[in-house]
């Protein structure tokens, strides 16, 4: 078992962070962003590479070791890779993870092998070309394909982030399940969230986690839950003598909350401590203000011992934004 450092005020480890490099994405997929896209942040607004830097250092001092780059998509962050090096090299950080749409992400496959990437979470929520275009509003499925292929054959662990929408991409369940048979990947079936970017949602989630599951063992009757890895967020199945196995993902149920281990920075530099709050400390102001590491650590430590129970409590005490109306784009997905 892992050995934390960094507890939470409900005694649950943290070390793992989420950070959003950006909020501009290449695609405008249809549960992410409205098709006009969203109001980005100017680029001064974004944290600099330095500033993303140096509070990756701090973190990491306190007891984090996982960082997942996200965003937006990252790699449309100009230089990505000179911050990804600096990052696998942060004293203290073990594990470095990217989640991408993989769009423009082949040509640098090699690269991220060679600094030791932990996994890549690769976006993909259909096999189909023109479902891929009606989903993401963009017509880009070869490139995510290529980038799979890639990624396959590098070696780099693999997961696939497929968000499960009624009406959208029901067929695509099965055959997505169907790629873990000989390749050891992990497809991941994700609830929608409302994190849309404008606030339009189902009043009932009707794909639910537990619809997901039994989806996939109509098809599969032989289903076999696994062991599931420690503060993993999904529930972990496995159809036998399949290389690779699924995960299903409860993000809107949220019922995984009592191990969660996840603090996040969103695209603003704000502090998340958890999905559904709507941000509990401005980090960017904190770096530009002149605060030594020493002030920031204790503003840190202050967010982490009053971080919310569960994402149900969170989303209660929301006080500037109370709906959940901003897009997974700003916060981070
Ligand atoms: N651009 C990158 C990508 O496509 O993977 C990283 C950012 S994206 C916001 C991260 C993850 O959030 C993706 O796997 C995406 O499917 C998921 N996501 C975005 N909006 C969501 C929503 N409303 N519900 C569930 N998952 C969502």
């Amino acid at each position: 078992m892992t050995q934390s450092k960094l507890f939470d005020n409900h005694g649950r480890p943290l070390n793992y962070l989420r950070l959003a490099v950006t909020d501009r994405c290449n695609l405008r997929c249809y549960y992410c962003m409205p098709a006009e896209g969203i109001n980005y942040l100017p680029k001064k607004e974004l944290l600099s590479f330095e500033e993303i830097e140096r509070i990756v250092s701090i973190l990491a001092g306190m007891g984090i070791t996982k960082v997942r780059l996200t965003g937006g998509e990252p790699f449309v962050r100009t230089d990505l890779m000179q911050l990804i090096e600096k990052i696998t090299q942060t004293q203290g950080i073990s594990d470095v993870h990217i989640t991408s749409n993989g769009i423009l992400m082949s040509p640098h496959v090699r690269e991220l092998k060679a600094l030791g990437i932990a996994s890549v979470n690769l976006s993909l929520d259909t096999l189909d070309a023109d479902r891929f275009k009606k989903i993401t509003r963009r017509d880009e499925f070869g490139k995510t394909w290529e980038t799979l292929q890639l990624l396959i054959s590098s070696g780099i662990p693999v997961k696939i982030n497929t968000v499960v929408m009624d009406e959208k991409n029901i067929e695509d369940i099965i055959p997505l399940v169907e790629l873990s048979k000989n390749e050891n990947i992990s497809v991941r079936f994700i609830e929608e969230m409302p994190f849309n970017g404008e606030g339009s949602h189902y009043p009932k989630l009707n794909w639910t986690y537990k619809k997901i599951i039994e989806h996939i063992r109509s098809a599969f009757p032989s289903l076999q839950k696994i062991t599931d890895p420690e503060n993993a967020t999904a529930y972990h199945y496995q159809v036998p003598a399949f290389k690779g196995n699924i995960g299903v993902i409860a993000a809107f149920s949220r019922t995984f909350c009592g191990s969660c281990n996840r603090i996040r920075i969103t695209a603003q530099g704000v502090l998340k401590t958890c999905l559904y709050d709507d941000g509990v400390l401005n980090i960017k102001d904190l770096l530009r203000s002149g605060k030594s590491d020493d002030e920031i650590k204790t503003e840190l430590l202050f967010a982490f011992n009053h971080r919310a129970k569960d994402g149900v409590e969170a989303e209660t005490a929301r006080k500037q934004h109370p709906l959940l109306t901003e897009s997974m784009s700003t916060i981070g997905g």
